[in-house]
């Protein structure tokens, strides 16, 4: 009954599986990725998916000075994930929180594995992640542009890292979930993958899932990552070349 009633007020159809925004369960939200879009960072990448608009710059391998963090033996990633005041309905406060500092931390963690940091020991290489706009799932944006960033920085990777999240609302195992989706949402599991190996690298999980419905929300996270992975890998063809 409550299923019906929600439907309706959604202008939903309550015997289609189709969501809010009139996509199917397992439909990403509309997606484009750009490489090198900034002139003065070494690498950098833009990407849209529905609502979220994100911009990132990296800068380096350069030396690092600091030497608390420098490692002998590699290269640091370090990750600044930032949401602009502007790029939600209630302006947000300028400057980090603990959110920015805990998607920063993954976002770094989620890349590492796919750069050969042993290649540049006592040096940094610096990913800047800007969202211009949020609608849900900017961590994942984030992560799947700064791959793509890296790469046209000419950071040598053994795979781009790609990410996407899929989760559960209105009692639907659904992929990439919206900002209401999330809001109002059962479950919000964000995933990381490397796709040449299917090395996961990445993930979280809020909210509560079965079993059967985290293998199933697991897996379709999966399919929306390689999905993307196609248009990371055609933005880096658009501006280089096969
Ligand atoms: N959000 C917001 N204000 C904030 C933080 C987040 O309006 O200060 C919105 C934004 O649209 C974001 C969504 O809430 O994408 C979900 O945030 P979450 O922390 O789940 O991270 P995300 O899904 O963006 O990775």
């Amino acid at each position: 009954m409550i299923t019906i009633i929600t439907n309706k007020i959604l202008g939903k159809d309550s015997t289609s599986s189709k969501r809010a925004d009139g996509r199917a369960s397992d439909e990403l939200r509309p997606f484009k990725i750009e490489a090198g879009v900034l002139e003065r960072a070494d690498g950098s990448a833009y990407l849209e998916l529905g609502g979220n608009k994100v911009m990132v710059a990296v800068y380096g391998p350069r030396e690092l000075h600091i030497r608390r963090l420098m490692q002998p033996d590699r290269a640091v990633l370090r990750c600044r994930y930032n949401m602009a005041p502007f790029s939600v309905d209630d302006r947000k406060r300028p400057g980090p929180d603990r959110r920015s500092v805990e998607i920063s931390k993954i976002t770094s963690e989620a890349l590492m594995p796919a750069v050969f940091l042993e290649k540049f020991p006592r040096s940094t290489i610096d990913v800047f992640i800007e969202v211009l706009e949020a609608e849900g799932g900017t961590r994942c944006a984030g992560i799947t542009a700064a791959s793509v960033a890296l790469a046209d920085a000419g950071v040598p990777m053994r795979d781009l890292v790609v990410a996407c999240a899929a989760g559960k609302s209105e009692g639907e195992v659904v992929l990439d979930l919206s900002e209401a989706e999330d809001k109002d949402g059962e479950a919000d599991v964000p995933v990381a993958i490397m796709p040449r190996t299917g090395e996961v690298t990445l993930l979280q999980s809020d909210g509560n899932l079965t079993p059967e419905e985290f293998e199933k929300t697991l897996n379709l996270a999966i399919e929306g990552c390689m999905k993307l992975s196609e248009a990371q890998k055609e933005a880096i063809i658009k501006r280089y070349g096969d």
